[in-house]
C-alpha cells in the first residue's frame, strides 16, 4: 500500500500501486469525467448539448425531434440538390413514363408540398406564372429528357394534341418552343 492524493478532492488515500488509481472513490472519478465533457450548441433550437469527447460528434442535437426537424433538404448529408434522375438498370434514358426524367422538389407547391415532381413542368410554371393543368403535356424537342432548358420544351394543351402532332397521320413534329 502506498499513500496517494486524489486528483479531484485532493484527499489522501491508500491503494496498491498496481491498481493505478487516481481518485479516492467512484464519485470523484465521475465528477472529473463529467468536467472533461465538451459542449456544443444544438443546431436546431440553440440548447447546449454535452457530449463525451470519445464520441467525436460534429453535429449536435438535444433530441431526436430536433435532429429530424433540422436534417432536411440541404442540411442532410444525403441531399443531392433536389434533382432525381431515374435511369433504367441497362442505362436507358428513353421516353418511358417513369424513367429518364429529371424530377425536383418544390417547396409549397399546391399539387404537393415537397414531393418530387417533373422539373420541366415546375420550370414552365415558374416562367408563365400559372399552374399547368394535369392534362397539359410537356414535350422535349431534342429528345433529351434531361435537357430542361425552356427553348427545348414544348407545351401541348392535351394528350390528344400531342399524339396528333407526333404519331398522327398528318403529323407535324414541333421544332420550336411555344413557351413565351
Ligand atoms: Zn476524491
Ligand atoms: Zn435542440
Amino acid at each position: 500500500m502506498v499513500s496517494l492524493f486524489c486528483k479531484q478532492c485532493h484527499k489522501q488515500f491508500f491503494a496498491y500501486p498496481s491498481h493505478k488509481r487516481q481518485y479516492c472513490r467512484n464519485l470523484c472519478a465521475n465528477i472529473a469525467r463529467r468536467e472533461h465533457r465538451k459542449k456544443l450548441v444544438c443546431l436546431n433550437c440553440g440548447n447546449i448539448v454535452e457530449y463525451n469527447p470519445s464520441h467525436r460528434t460534429k453535429l449536435a442535437y438535444c433530441s431526436k425531434i430536433c435532429q429530424y426537424s433540422h436534417m432536411k433538404l440541404n442540411n442532410s448529408p444525403a441531399w443531392k440538390g433536389g434533382i432525381r434522375i431515374i435511369t433504367q438498370p441497362n442505362g436507358n434514358q428513353h421516353l418511358h413514363w417513369a424513367t429518364g426524367y429529371s424530377q425536383t422538389k418544390y417547396k409549397g407547391h399546391p399539387y404537393g408540398h415537397l414531393i418530387y415532381k417533373s422539373r420541366a413542368r415546375i420550370l414552365i410554371e415558374c416562367h408563365i406564372e400559372r399552374l399547368l393543368k394535369r392534362t397539359e403535356i410537356v414535350w422535349h424537342l431534342n429528345g433529351d429528357t434531361l435537357d430542361d432548358r425552356l427553348q427545348n420544351l414544348y407545351l401541348f394543351p392535351s394528350i390528344a394534341a400531342k399524339n396528333k402532332a407526333i404519331f398522327g397521320f398528318h403529323y407535324d413534329m414541333p421544332t420550336k418552343s411555344n413557351i413565351p
